[in-house]
């Protein structure tokens, strides 16, 4: 099975990457590898993640079948794919329109119901929809953006690489406890670029 040997300790984050057609999120000329634990360009300069982070990142999220779940990078929506098998609902935002456009043909395809999407600088969330259970960021910013930290809910968890573009970053998981913020380093990653819009 696709994945089955990736080093991850959640049996049902493995049981889940298993399941989804990673080929459907890759552009055709990229097909043959689809199944290979490496990073894939999308087109605008991005890339679908690491199998293998996607699950690290997605285990770091502790996700509970209930919880409320924002994305920002919605990229091919891979990821996307996997947060929405295992929590109740899903936002995700995406700066390039088309592949959102593209993320969310794919994914009404596949059958999700429970994903809203949207196109906008991530950096300021989806405040209407906050707090959220977890918050995954799929680029790097050099900082946390403020407005993703106030809406998490009590208990909430934020996964997000910091460091500067083009260099190696670190990972992060920011769990809000009692109105604190615990921050652990995760190890290192590498991410295309939070940007921001102008
Ligand atoms: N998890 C995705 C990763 C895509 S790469 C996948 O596996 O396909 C990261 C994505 O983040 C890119 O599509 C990029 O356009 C998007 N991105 C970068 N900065 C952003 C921002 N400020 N707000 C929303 N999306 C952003």
């Amino acid at each position: 099975m696709p994945f089955a040997d990736l080093e991850l300790t959640d049996p049902r984050v493995k049981a889940v990457l298993c399941k989804i057609p990673r080929d459907r999120f890759v552009p055709e000329e990229y097909r043959p590898y689809a199944y290979e634990n490496i990073p894939l360009p999308i087109g605008y300069g991005q890339t679908i993640s690491q199998p293998y982070i996607v699950g690290l990142m997605t285990e770091l999220l502790a996700l509970k079948p209930t919880d409320r779940v924002l994305e920002i990078g919605t990229g091919s929506g891979y990821q996307t794919a996997v947060l929405a098998e295992l929590a109740a609902h899903v936002y995700t935002i995406e700066t390039i329109e088309p592949l959102a456009k593209s993320a969310q043909e794919i994914l009404t395809r596949l059958g999700y119901d429970n994903i809203n999407f949207r196109v906008a600088d991530g950096f300021f969330g989806w405040e209407e929809a906050s707090p959220f259970d977890a918050i995954l960021i799929a680029a790097a910013a050099e900082e946390v953006p403020l407005p993703l930290k106030e809406q998490l809910a009590d208990g909430g968890r934020l996964v997000l690489p910091i460091g500067a573009p083009g260099k190696t970053q670190t990972l992060w998981r920011i769990t809000k406890q009692n109105g604190r913020f615990i921050e652990e380093e995760k190890g290192l990653v590498r991410f295309v670029p939070f940007t921001r819009r102008e």
